[in-house]
């Protein structure tokens, strides 16, 4: 998950990633000032940063979006190609009917990921 805080020095941005549920594991997984700070380094002032867990905030990475996007607009260009050379050879509208909601698939399994994700952050924001 992609996470953002404010450098306490120079306020520039800091993103950083991590593999947590909810705000309380950061201080599991980076070095802490006490239980509610931890401290990161800031790449434009180069200091380190403490930052309380409440002020670090999660947001869907939009990489992830882009790539799964472009992986299922390719794997439905496939699909209908594929749809396109079946309907041909059978020519029902039925069958034609049913294969073109396959298409319907691709768009769905990246509709459940972004879905996922978003709820990844929100658990993480209001937690
Ligand atoms: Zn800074």
């Amino acid at each position: 998950m992609k996470l953002y805080t404010y450098c306490s020095n120079c306020k520039a941005e800091i993103n950083f990633s991590a593999s947590v549920k909810k705000r309380s594991d950061l201080t599991k997984k980076f070095e802490t000032q006490n239980s509610n700070s931890i401290i990161l380094s800031c790449n434009c002032c180069k200091t380190q940063s403490i930052n309380t867990i409440d002020s670090i905030k999660a947001e869907v990475n939009q990489k992830i979006i882009g790539f799964s996007t472009i992986f299922f607009a390719i794997a439905a260009i496939i699909l209908s190609v594929y749809i396109f050379t079946l309907a041909v050879k059978f020519l029902n509208i039925y069958t034609v009917g049913g294969l073109v909601s396959v298409i319907s698939i691709p768009y769905l399994i990246c509709h459940a990921i972004k879905n996922y994700l978003q709820n990844k952050v929100m658990d993480f924001n209001f937690s």
